[in-house]
């Protein structure tokens, strides 16, 4: 399983890159690619576009309602619904709501855009303990411990795990969704000391640290670093606790599942 980070800047698009859009692809038996996003949030839709053909994605998962994790589906969504090519409707996997706040940011009163005649998207709410199976991808959703309803993602395909925290504190879920993760794609949104006054809304580098330390994870791409943050604050945080693998996410970063169980 190949993830291409598409945006990874924490809570809004910062000056070097989108915000959290995470693009999955695994080829199955037959020698086809599938494409699976988790997340498409602020400014992500663009760099997306330099990644892949968007009509060739097969589903979008959002972890959570926030605007740094959804709020470009708008731009997928005028692309899916006057797309000179006739497009199958696209399965959105969400939180419970999502329709309904896409109408708001659009201003309109249904899910149809105006002058066309379908659906774009095909809204599917998500849940804990839901198993999603979109072609090779097996994806096992979890609640998480965030300011609204959020979820994170344990992936399996072609042999391999991948689990995004999506955004969250530290909690017994996600700790589940990361055991024996190959690749645990983590946020650490917070800096221990300076954000001691916000509980149950980031981890910090060391707590996702600890949670990859707890779980046995192969490797732990950092993730969700603001633009106000240093990252080798971070970095050393997490290294203070964590002895595997782990790299800092950016934009562009190409990760593979095998090559990670390929390490000594
Ligand atoms: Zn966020
Ligand atoms: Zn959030």
């Amino acid at each position: 399983m190949r993830l291409t980070v598409v945006g990874c800047c924490g809570s809004f698009a910062g000056p070097a890159g989108a915000a959290s859009s995470y693009l999955l692809e695994q080829e199955d038996e037959d020698g086809r690619t599938w494409r699976i996003l988790l997340d498409l949030g602020s400014g992500a839709f663009g760099p997306l576009q330099a990644h892949i053909d968007p009509a060739t994605l097969d589903a979008v998962v959002i972890s959570h309602l926030h605007p740094d994790h959804f709020l470009d589906l708008t731009g997928l969504e005028v692309f899916w619904a006057y797309n000179a090519r006739d497009l199958p409707r696209l399965p959105i996997f969400a939180p419970d709501g999502l329709a309904h706040r896409l109408r708001a940011v659009l201003g309109r009163e249904g899910d149809v855009p105006d002058g066309v005649t379908c659906l774009p998207f095909d809204h599917r709410p998500i849940r804990d303990g839901q198993e999603i199976e979109i072609g090779p991808f097996r994806i096992e959703i979890g609640a998480v411990r965030h300011t609204v309803e959020s979820f994170g993602m344990r992936v399996a395909a072609g042999g391999g795990v991948l689990t995004y925290s999506g955004d969250t504190d530290t909690c017994d879920r996600l700790l589940e969704l990361a055991r024996g993760a190959d690749v645990f794609l983590c946020e650490a949104g917070y800096i221990e000391g300076r954000d001691d006054r916000f509980s149950g809304v980031h981890l910090t580098g060391r707590r996702a640290g600890e949670a990859a330390a707890a779980v046995g994870a192969r490797s732990l791409v950092l993730t969700h670093i603001a633009p106000w943050t240093d990252p080798e604050v971070t970095l050393a945080e997490t290294r203070a606790v964590f002895d595997g693998q782990i790299t800092m996410a950016r934009p562009a970063l190409v990760v593979e599942t095998e090559s990670v169980r390929a390490l000594p």
